[in-house]
């Protein structure tokens, strides 16, 4: 599958025009960035996000004198690579685990958004990079949310702790607290905390994730979003991290995001990094989010 296919093909044919030019006056870059502008635009990128981004490859364009250059269309590609990767949020940004174990890491967002699935995935890239983790199952406002993690657990060959079934409705922060002692005693060395999600954003939502963060202090708060819902992830993303404090993003669904908005606008908006992408149903679709290969693959 082809991630931001528009992209991809607007910017391709951009660069084509530009290769067949040869030198470039100053009115062909700013014809270029101008096209440049729209299909980022098209692609649903944040609108501040793009106005920087011109502006700065453009700025590059100028200074390189690229009416005299050798190779002015490979040079304004590599402005744009660069720029890329800036947005995209320079440096893959790996996991800072706990001193003293266990590391815990904290899964928050609306529901739909793939924790439970992304639970699994982190679990797995978790032990094949020689950790023992545990999913906690804190998501207990739907019924089937902890059977969920249960069967997603099974899948993935990882331990999870969910709360006794018969004890009533249950208190996420409790069972996360507990998740922790069990974590400790059973030498687990990172425990990943899965809680509830809504449709929307709401007051309570916020508050019981904010009481679970601070019950279990995790080392990383991760906001997990569908990144298909474009410039609504954004802005989630913020809610979340006023309401709840986010350290990272992980995007998901990006196999089926055919525009790449989300993922070119949350980790310049919100000023925290895009740790992980999860981009399938099967659990080993998943990984780091590495900028610079982000960037290649835009480029083709
Ligand atoms: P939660 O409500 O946040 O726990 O979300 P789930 O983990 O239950 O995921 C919601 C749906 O999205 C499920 O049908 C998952 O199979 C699907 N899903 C999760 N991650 C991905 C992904 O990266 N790509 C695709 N295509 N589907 C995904």
């Amino acid at each position: 599958t082809q991630v931001f296919d528009t992209l991809q093909d607007r910017l391709a044919t951009v660069f084509k025009g530009l290769r067949s030019k040869g030198r470039l006056t100053e009115a062909d870059i700013d014809a270029t960035m101008r096209e440049i502008r729209i299909a980022l635009l098209e692609a649903d990128v944040n609108l501040a996000v793009v106005k920087e981004f011109v502006a700065a490859v453009k700025a590059r364009a100028l200074d390189a004198e690229l009416s005299k250059a050798l190779n002015p269309s490979q040079q304004v590609i590599k402005f744009v690579n660069d720029e890329l990767i800036s947005i995209l949020g320079g440096e893959a940004r790996p996991i800072r685990f706990a001193k003293r174990p266990p590391t815990v890491i904290m899964l928050a967002g609306l529901q739909g958004a793939g924790k439970t699935t992304l639970a699994g995935k982190l679990g797995i890239w978790l032990r094949e990079n020689r950790h023992t983790p545990l999913l906690v199952a804190a998501d207990l406002q739907r019924p089937n949310a902890v059977n969920q993690l249960q069967i997603v657990g099974e899948r993935a060959g990882v331990h999870v702790f969910a709360p006794e079934p018969g004890n009533g409705v249950g208190d996420p922060v409790d069972v996360a607290r507990r998740a922790i002692v069990h974590a400790e005693a059973k030498l687990y060395d990172v425990v990943i905390v899965d809680t509830a999600g809504r449709l929307g954003v709401d007051q309570e939502l916020m508050q019981q994730a904010a009481d679970i963060k601070a019950a279990v202090n995790p080392s990383e708060t991760l906001f997990v979003v569908d990144s298909m819902i474009g410039q609504d992830a954004v802005n989630t993303a913020k809610a979340f991290d006023e309401g709840v404090g986010v350290d990272g993003v992980v995007l998901t669904k990006l196999d089926g995001d055919a525009r790449g908005g989300a993922a070119l606008s949350i980790a310049r908006v919100l000023g925290k990094p895009i740790m992980f992408a999860s981009n399938g149903e099967g659990l080993t679709d998943f990984d780091m989010f590495h900028p610079d290969r982000m960037a290649s693959r835009i480029l083709g």
